[in-house]
């Protein structure tokens, strides 16, 4: 059997972490696998969905890498979802109520005041032909629902193990709409039997639809494919996502310099057994992956977390990976030995910028007062010549002997004349990159 999965975003926002981290399970499970990944655009609410978001999350999974080997789109197959329609009406699955709103809503709490879970009573399908004649003139048009069987419905989750779901505890759900428009429920479960896919991998937020939908693959006389609910994402500190982390989305995330594989390392090894660490590759992610390595509680995402998976791709990456980002910063920047020496001072490769500014440009610099003299000095004691890599060593153990000072009260005064900077990457090679010229200039100013 050839693993075939589906994301299925429907293009009403941008991606945020938690629609991604879908994304990547999914891709990951078929590229293990040595399966399919498709790309459904659950665009049925024709009202919601626009085609720049399409656009906005084609572009954002390209972007992570998370490329798909067919896409379709659900607004193209309505004749499909109305050939299902008919057929479960045919069955007497399918059935039309008259219900507005309001009166949905009173008998849910007039069920709620008794105790009784607000379960839809199926009123509707006790009408006579002459009710509803009545009804549609009255210029009432029905919504459908699908009437599920009564009995508990089950399946070997992949991630929650044994899943039941008694159908009497949950109403006939609507699939089509007073406006004839389609909910997501019988489109998606269409697409799943034609597109034949094999595992349906999503949010624990479907959980309950799964009960009903593996009924409405059964009607359509399809067997229902293999089911894995994810944890939901929470906040570092346990609660559920805030607002603004819960629609943290990509492109906001690309834009403040966030790596794609901190994203994507983040987000497969949280929630599950591995520790969360960076790994190189797509590829590598999804050799580790494993839906039995996926806790049933629910996964930490912790923005600091973030950040230092961010730094710690960036102080290894090399120097091609980061060029044109660089370029695009200074042209000088583009730089092989100037990125070897920053990088390890950069949590984004935009970091980099302050210090094209401290090597190539101009910087603000100062020291402290009891340091003056000792500074004023030091362009004395600099050896001869065009620097190079034993300048530092030289002209540091020149100014000991001279001044007596050594360790931090030597070299930190030195670092914030040259550098403005208290911090940053070693002196004896950063100096030659700025230069005799500049040293001697920033001495000067002070
Ligand atoms: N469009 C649905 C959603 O985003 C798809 C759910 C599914 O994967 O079946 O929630």
């Amino acid at each position: 059997m050839t693993v075939k999965v589906r994301f299925a975003p429907s293009p009403t926002g941008r991606l945020h972490v938690g629609n991604v981290r879908t994304a990547l399970i999914n891709w990951l499970f078929a590229h293990k696998a040595g399966g399919e990944f498709i790309l459904r655009i659950d665009d049925t609410d024709l009202e919601r969905s626009t085609k720049e978001y399409e656009d906005g999350l084609k572009q954002d999974l390209t972007w992570l890498g998370l490329t798909w080997d067919s896409t379709f789109n659900q607004s193209g197959r309505f004749d499909m979802y109305a050939a299902a329609a008919e057929s479960l009406k045919e069955k007497g699955l399918l059935y039309p109520c008259y219900e507005t709103a309001d009166e949905l809503e009173r008998k849910r709490k007039i069920a709620l005041s008794r105790g009784r879970p607000p379960v839809y009573d199926r009123a509707a399908l006790e009408l006579t032909d002459e009710e509803r004649a009545k009804l549609e003139a009255e210029g009432r048009t029905p919504h459908w629902r699908f009437k599920l069987s009564g009995a508990r419905v089950e399946w070997d989750d992949l991630v929650r193990g044994t899943q039941g779901i008694e159908t009497t505890s949950v109403s006939d759900p609507i699939l089509i709409r007073g406006d004839g428009s389609y909910l997501y429920t019988l489109p998606s479960v269409v697409d799943d039997i034609e597109v034949g896919i094999t595992h349906v991998v999503r949010g624990e937020d479907h959980v309950t639809n799964s009960g009903a939908q593996i009924e409405i693959f059964h009607a359509l006389g399809g067997a229902a494919p293999a089911m894995a609910h994810t944890p939901l994402l929470v906040g570092a500190d346990g609660q559920g996502l805030s607002k603004r982390l819960g629609s943290l989305s990509i492109g906001e995330l690309a834009e403040q310099g966030t790596e794609p594989m901190a994203i994507c390392s983040l987000l497969a090894k949280i929630g599950t057994s591995d520790p969360v660490e960076v790994r190189a590759s797509l590829e590598e992610l999804a050799a580790d992956f494993d839906f039995g390595k996926i806790a049933r509680g629910s996964a930490r995402f912790d923005e600091r977390e973030l950040e230092q998976l961010n730094a710690s791709i960036v102080h290894d990456m090399p120097f091609e990976t980061a060029k044109e980002r660089l370029a695009a910063l200074d042209s000088k920047a583009a730089d092989a030995e100037f990125w070897a020496l920053v990088r390890e001072n950069c949590a984004r490769v935009s970091d980099a910028k302050d210090w094209v500014d401290v090597v190539f440009g101009e910087v603000e610099t100062e020291v402290d007062e009891a340091d003056l003299d000792f500074i004023r000095g030091a362009a004395d004691a600099l050896p001869e010549g065009a620097f190079g890599a034993e300048t530092w060593g030289a002209w540091t153990s020149a100014l000991k002997s001279a001044s007596g000072r050594k360790g931090k009260a030597l070299f930190m005064p030195l670092r914030k004349a040259i550098t403005g900077r208290p911090f940053g990457p070693n002196m004896a090679d950063l100096i030659v990159l700025i230069g005799r010229e500049k040293v001697l200039e920033r001495l000067a100013k002070l």
